[in-house]
C-alpha cells in the first residue's frame, strides 16, 4: 500500500484492513493526526486504482494516505458504522456525526457521504475540533476590535453579527462569544441556541438543532424559543428573510443575538440585510456591529524571501514571497490569521443613518471616515509585515 505521510507509517503498519476493529483503529489515528496538525476537513476519495485520502488544512487540499482499491470499501463503509450511517445504502448521500464514544472534548464531527462512479466518497468536518480556537484571546483579533467586540456582549439587546464566506471561521468566532459570555454571565444570564447542526457542547447553554423536515426551521424554532425567556440566543445562521426578521424582533426586545451571515464585508452585510428587507430603522436600532472575517494563510516564517517584484498593486513599502521547505511541505505557508474589519455602529462619528442606504461602498466608507480599520488597511499591515503575501491577500479578497 504506497504511503503518503511519513508519520502515518506506523499507524497503518501491521493494521488488518479486512478486520473492522483494525480498519476503525486506523480510520481514528488517521482522525486524530488530522485534529492534532490542524486539519479542517479529511476527504476519502475514491479513484479507479484505490482510495486517496487527503485533509484540508490552511485552506488547501493535500495527499495524506492512500488505500488499494481492494479494501477501499472498508474503510468508507466502517466510518459509516462509527458515524450511525446505513451501510447498505451506498447509492444515495448521507449525512450524520460520529457517535459520542469516538469524539475527544465533546467536539462534535460531521460525516458526509457521497456516491461517485468509483465508489463513495467520504468527507469528515473537524471544525472546532483544534481546540486552539476556543476563545476571543485566541483568535488572533487586534486588541482594538476584540475589545469592541467584547463590549458589544455585554449589551443586553442588539445583534452581533459575524460574517464572511463559507470556511471562513464564523462559527469558530461566534463560539468563542459564547464562551466569553458563559464565562462573565454564566449564573446570572439565560444563554439558547438554535444551530445547524450543534458544532460543540458547551455546559450550561440550552442548545438546539433545527430539523426542517420536521418543520421545525429557524423560524418556527426561534418563535417558541423566545417564549422561554433567553438573555442571550445564538443563531446558527441568518439564510433568509424570515429568519433575519425575528432575528431583529428579538434584537429589539431585549435579548443579545449573535448571529452568522454570509457576506464579503461588513458593508455587504448592511446592503444585504436591507435587500433581505430589513426595515432601515429596525437595522439602525437592533444591529450592534459586524465583524467581517477571512481567513489568510501565513507565509511560512523558515523560508518565505523578500520580494522584488511589485505587489500586485497593494500600497505596500516591502514585502514578501512564499518559497516552500520541509517545515510548510513545500507549500510556502504555515497556519492561517485572521483579516477581519469590525464595524461598531457605536464608533464615535459613525452616523447610523448611513445603515438606512443599500449601498455597501457609502457604508464602507463612512465607517473608515469615523475610524474603522478596513480589511484593505489591515491587508497592507499583513503584507508590509511579512505576515501573508500580497498574492495570498489577492487570492483572497481579489482585486476590488
Ligand atoms: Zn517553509
Amino acid at each position: 500500500m504506497p504511503l503518503i505521510e511519513p508519520r502515518l507509517a506506523d499507524v497503518l503498519s501491521g493494521a488488518d484492513p479486512n478486520s473492522p476493529n483494525d480498519v476503525g483503529e486506523v480510520l481514528l489515528r488517521l482522525l486524530r493526526f488530522a485534529q492534532q496538525q490542524g486539519a479542517t476537513d479529511l476527504h476519502f476519495r475514491p479513484q479507479p486504482d484505490g482510495l486517496l485520502v487527503s485533509w484540508r488544512r490552511d485552506g488547501v487540499a493535500q495527499p495524506l494516505a492512500r488505500f488499494s482499491a481492494e479494501v477501499a470499501a472498508n474503510y468508507v463503509g466502517r466510518l459509516k458504522v462509527m458515524s450511525g450511517l446505513l451501510t447498505y445504502r451506498v447509492e444515495i448521500p448521507q449525512e450524520g456525526r460520529l457517535r459520542a464514544e469516538f469524539l475527544q472534548d465533546g467536539v462534535e464531527v460531521r460525516v458526509a457521504t457521497f456516491p461517485t462512479i468509483h465508489g463513495e466518497r467520504a468527507v469528515v468536518r473537524l471544525f472546532v475540533a483544534s481546540g486552539r480556537y476556543l476563545h476571543l484571546e485566541d483568535l488572533g483579533l487586534p486588541q482594538d476590535e476584540r475589545e469592541a467586540l467584547q463590549n458589544m456582549l455585554w449589551e443586553t439587546g442588539g445583534l452581533v453579527l459575524i460574517s464572511g464566506p463559507a470556511g471562513s471561521g464564523k462559527t469558530t468566532t461566534a463560539y468563542a462569544c459564547l464562551r466569553y459570555l458563559l464565562r462573565h454571565f454564566a449564573e446570572e444570564k439565560i444563554l439558547l441556541t438554535l444551530e445547524d447542526p450543534v458544532e460543540a457542547v458547551l455546559p450550561s447553554v440550552g442548545q438546539s438543532e433545527v430539523r426542517p423536515s420536521a418543520g421545525f426551521d429557524y423560524v418556527t424554532g426561534l418563535k417558541s424559543l423566545l417564549r422561554h425567556d433567553p438573555d442571550v440566543l445564538m443563531v446558527g445562521e441568518i439564510r433568509d428573510r424570515g429568519t433575519a426578521e425575528i432575528v431583529f424582533q428579538a434584537a429589539l426586545t431585549g435579548h443579545l443575538v449573535v448571529s452568522t451571515f454570509h457576506a464579503g464585508s461588513v458593508g455587504e452585510s448592511v446592503s444585504r440585510l436591507l435587500d433581505l428587507g430589513i426595515e432601515p430603522f429596525v437595522l439602525q436600532s437592533g444591529l450592534l456591529g459586524v465583524l467581517s472575517q477571512r481567513l489568510v494563510r501565513r507565509l511560512c516564517p523558515d523560508c518565505r524571501r523578500p520580494a522584488e517584484q511589485d505587489a500586485l498593486g497593494l500600497p505596500v513599502a516591502g514585502h514578501f514571497v512564499a518559497a516552500g521547505c520541509a517545515a510548510c511541505r513545500q507549500t510556502g505557508y504555515r497556519d492561517r490569521v485572521l483579516l477581519i474589519e469590525l464595524l461598531d455602529t457605536n464608533l464615535p462619528g459613525f452616523d447610523r443613518h448611513v445603515l438606512t442606504r443599500a449601498d455597501a461602498r457609502a457604508i464602507e466608507s463612512a465607517a473608515a471616515a469615523a475610524g474603522m480599520t478596513t480589511r484593505w488597511d489591515r491587508a497592507v499591515e499583513l503584507v508590509e509585515s511579512g505576515v501573508t503575501s500580497a498574492v495570498e491577500i489577492r487570492r483572497v479578497l481579489g482585486f476590488r
